[in-house]
Order: C-alpha cells, then sequence, then structure tokens
C-alpha cells in the first residue's frame, strides 16, 4: 500500500479520437477500442499534462466530487486495462511470435505466370520484376496443381476449412486447370469432412459465358483487377499492342456480375500518376458496372517510376477516400452496406481486435505456389528464387520461413515501437517493403503518415456506427481480406 502511494502515473499507450460527440480510444496493448466515460477522459486529460503523483491523483478526482473509494477503484482499473501505467508499469509485450507448427489455411496457387496484357505498372513487368527462371514452367500442371491441394489439406491439420485463390499472370489463361483442381479438392476434402472456399483474381479479357456460368455454379469469389471507366483503365492497362482493354472486359464484366450471384464481386484498382479520380472510379465501377465492392491501392513502386503517384496526387487520393468513407459511415447508420472495401476491411480488423505479429499471413497461414511447385511467401513472391519458401515436393523449408518471419516480426521493425497504429499495420506489405528497401523486414515507411490518417478515419467511422447502429458491425466479426 505505501509502495502504491508513491506511484506516479503517466498515460497509457493509445490514440484517443472523437466519434458521435463521444470520446474514444484505440488501446494500442490490446488492439481495442474503448468508449470513454467523463471521469477516465478526465483523468488522461490530467495525465496529458505531464506524471502525476498516486496522492495528487486521488486528491484531484476527490477534489472533483469523486469518493475516495471509488476513485482508488477506478485508478486501480485504469491502470489494469493499461490505459495509464504507473513508474513500476510492465511494458506491454509486442505481439506474441505465432507458434512454429502454425497450421497452413490457404494456397495462392499461380496456375500461370503468363499475361495476356501487358499493364505497364505490372510488377511482373515493374522495376520489381521477378523473371521466370530459367527451365521453369510457365502454366501449372495438373500434377503438381494436385500435389499443391493435397499439401494444403495436409500442412492445415486441424482445420476444418481451408481457401485456394487462383492467381496469375492472367489466371484465366489456364482455366482448364481451374477447373480441374476445384473438382479434385472438392473431392479430397469432402473425404475428410472438411470444406474448402475458392477465389480467383483475374482482368476479365478471358472471361466467357462457361467460364462465368462455372464460377457462379461452383461459388467461386471474384476479384477484378480494373482501373476505372475507358480512360483510366486504358491508360494503363493494355495489351502489348498499346490497346486499352476496357471495350473488351465491359460486357463481360456486365454478364458475370449479371450471372454470378453467390459470392461477392470485387473490384481491385490500383492508383497511379493520373489515375486518381477515386471518387470517380468508385462510382462508375459501384453505381454503373455494378460490382459489389471496390478497393483501391496505391500503386506499388520504388518511388521514382513515371506512373508513381506524385504527392499533390497522394493527398487528393486521401481526401476523396475520407469523403467516400464519410459515406460508408452514413450508409452504416442507416444499415445499409457500402462498397468501399478499405472502409469495411479495416473495420472487419477492428471488430476482431486484431493486434498483429506480422502485417498479413504471407509466410505462416498463407504460402504461393508458382507454377512449377515451388514455394513462396505469398502470390507476389512467386518465381523469385530470392524468396523461395521450399517447393510443394519437399515441403516447406523452415529456415528460411523462420527467417522470413522474424525479420518480418513487428517488434523487429524499430520505428514501429512507437506507433500507435502498429496492432493494425505490423510495418505493411513484405512485398512492398522489398520493393521499396530491398527488404521484406523493413516497415513501409513511406506510407506511415497515410495509414496513420487513414487509421484514426475508420476509428472515427467504427466509434460513431457503435454509437448510432451497433449491430451493423456484428457482420464483420468473420471477415477475411487477402490483398
Ligand atoms: S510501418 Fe509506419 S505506420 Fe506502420 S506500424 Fe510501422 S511506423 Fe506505424
Ligand atoms: S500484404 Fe503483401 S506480403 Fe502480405 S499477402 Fe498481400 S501482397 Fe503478400
Amino acid at each position: 500500500m505505501t509502495t502504491m502511494l508513491s506511484h506516479s502515473y503517466r498515460p497509457g499507450d493509445y490514440h484517443s479520437f472523437e466519434a458521435a460527440g463521444e470520446k474514444f480510444i484505440y488501446l494500442v496493448s490490446a488492439g481495442a477500442v474503448f468508449a470513454l466515460d467523463e471521469v477516465a477522459n478526465r483523468v488522461l486529460d490530467m495525465l496529458a499534462t505531464g506524471p502525476m503523483g498516486h496522492a495528487d491523483l486521488i486528491g484531484a478526482l476527490v477534489g472533483g466530487g469523486y469518493a475516495e473509494a471509488d476513485a482508488e477503484g477506478l485508478v486501480r482499473e485504469l491502470r489494469h486495462a493499461q490505459l495509464i501505467l504507473s513508474d513500476h508499469s510492465v511494458p506491454a509485450p509486442v505481439a506474441p511470435n505465432p507458434p512454429k507448427d502454425f497450421p497452413l489455411q490457404a494456397l495462392v496457387l499461380n496456375i500461370t505466370n503468363q499475361c495476356n496484357l501487358s499493364c505497364t505498372y505490372c510488377y511482373e513487368f515493374g522495376a520489381d520484376k521477378i523473371a521466370t527462371p530459367a527451365g521453369k514452367p510457365k502454366f501449372m500442371s495438373l500434377e503438381t496443381a494436385k500435389a499443391s491441394v493435397d499439401f494444403l489439406l495436409a500442412q492445415s491439420a486441424d482445420r476444418k476449412a481451408v481457401h485456394i485463390t487462383f492467381f496469375g499472370g492472367e489466371t484465366l489463361m489456364n482455366f482448364k486447370l481451374l477447373q480441374e483442381v476445384v473438382l479434385y479438392a472438392r473431392e479430397q476434402v469432402a473425404a475428410q469432412g472438411r470444406s474448402i472456399t475458392f477465389s480467383l483474381t483475374t482482368n476479365a479479357t478471358l472471361l466467357s459465358d462457361p467460364i462465368i456460368t462455372f464460377l457462379a455454379e461452383n461459388d467461386i469469389g471474384v476479384t477484378v483487377s480494373i482501373d476505372g471507366p475507358a480512360e483510366m483503365q486504358d491508360k494503363r492497362r493494355v495489351y502489348k499492342s498499346g490497346k486499352g482493354s476496357y471495350a473488351v472486359i465491359e460486357p463481360k464484366l456486365r454478364k458475370l456480375i449479371a450471372t454470378h450471384k453467390s459470392r461477392a464481386i470485387t473490384a481491385r484498382v490500383t492508383l497511379s500518376e493520373g489515375v486518381t479520380d477515386v471518387i470517380g472510379i468508385y462510382r462508375h465501377l459501384k453505381d454503373e458496372l455494378g460490382f459489389h465492392e471496390v478497393g483501391f491501392a496505391p500503386v506499388t513502386d520504388s518511388g521514382e517510376q513515371s506512373y508513381s503517384l506524385s504527392a499533390e496526387e497522394m493527398n487528393s487520393v486521401v481526401s476523396q477516400f475520407h469523403a467516400l468513407a464519410d459515406e460508408w459511415m452514413d450508409h452504416a447508420l442507416s444499415g445499409r452496406p457500402h462498397g468501399f472495401s478499405n472502409v469495411s476491411e479495416t473495420i472487419g480488423e477492428l471488430m476482431q481486435g486484431a493486434n498483429k505479429s506480422h502485417p498479413c499471413g504471407a509466410g505462416l497461414g498463407l504460402l504461393g505456389v508458382s507454377p512449377s511447385g515451388d514455394l513462396s511467401p505469398c502470390h507476389r513472391f512467386t518465381d523469385a528464387d530470392t524468396h523461395s519458401l521450399g517447393t510443394i515436393a519437399d515441403g516447406i523449408d523452415r529456415e528460411k520461413q523462420s527467417d522470413f518471419l522474424t525479420r518480418g516480426h513487428v517488434g523487429a521493425k524499430y520505428e514501429c515501437q512507437s506507433c500507435w497504429v502498429r496492432p493494425l499495420c505490423a510495418g505493411g506489405c513484405h512485398h512492398e517493403a522489398f520493393v521499396r528497401y530491398g527488404d521484406t523486414g523493413h516497415p513501409n515507411l513511406h506510407y506511415c503518415d497515410w495509414i496513420r490518417d487513414w487509421t484514426d478515419k475508420c476509428l472515427q467511422v467504427y466509434g460513431a456506427v457503435s454509437v448510432g447502429n451497433p449491430e451493423f458491425l456484428e457482420r464483420f466479426t468473420d471477415r477475411k481480406a487477402l490483398s
């Protein structure tokens, strides 16, 4: 008790924000949001001006009309929740390492590394180009694909449900294989009393009626890489001849969206120089073409390409993101889903109390498989020998996997230790870091300000909806995202 009285207190590691006229904090140690009542808020305000001794703090609360026993109880509660820290508080541990035998949950099968488009910013062709190593196949064989399914099922041990994403190159250039894999995988999981879901990413140029029917009948989630209306899409998403692809994909997309009703059809937009009309692109994809969800990401680059976003363009993107986030919030308050997935994904992570050791599942619950059967942390690293994590035939190279995960752990990223957004960001995409800094374990410092600003905005949306329509948030408790 005597020791307690000599304590002085300082604020914990949190980010405060306001929403719907109420005060909230995002508590970093817990990755959780709390609404602050008036008295808790008063304590934090007092400590914001400097540390306070125990007796002074209790005295100030009692002076403000609080009973002494209640004041003691409140301070104890705030200390236990780590909203306030004493001299003797042990620093909150960084997100713990996942167990060594963390079971696999998903594979991204790069069923071909060939593409019929030649998008000028594509990582297959851009600064971080990962060339197909000599002698390696351009299309995955059925044998490798079946072995990949067997590998996923063996490595996912006790999981009831697993997932396969088909990726390319242009995925549909190997559609025949995709069909065979779906049928084979369904047979195998059924025999084991388990379940499986599928998704694919495509540029939509090769969609046809039979393909659309197959995707719809097999509940295969579809993400379309598309940059917006013709003038945006045709700027960089072009054929090798330089001809734009919009006119080819537009009728196919209308057919896909009209036919495929069992899963959300998502558009994934890459923002690059001159392609920054976020709101216009959103309206076109959502309202005119009918996509259910639209997500945006700035182009991955080393910062110096002709297609890189300028600082002014990035500012414009941020303010348009804010406007769409406000729209998302208005929809949520009246119980209507909105398709801006950049908000939905962050809200999902907040609902799940994300406190990440790593930015994503790459190399952990998720692996990429190249056409030859080489394993990599995710689809963006496939065919890069420098990032190989083993092979389907020989299994996961545990030493390389451990090196990748150790370097990618948020605790290994110095700058992230004092950043309030680390439970959600954890340093950002490993691949982006590799392209920008040549090291998958480097924090993505070029977009910290942007990430913090954006997360703050999503917290405000979360807070407002948690006050005005909390039931709406429940639908995000099991939302998954794969970038
Ligand atoms: S990369 Fe930047 S924004 Fe992300 S956790 Fe680290 S310091 Fe924070
Ligand atoms: S966030 Fe980056 S490293 Fe992680 S899965 Fe996505 S592309 Fe791969």
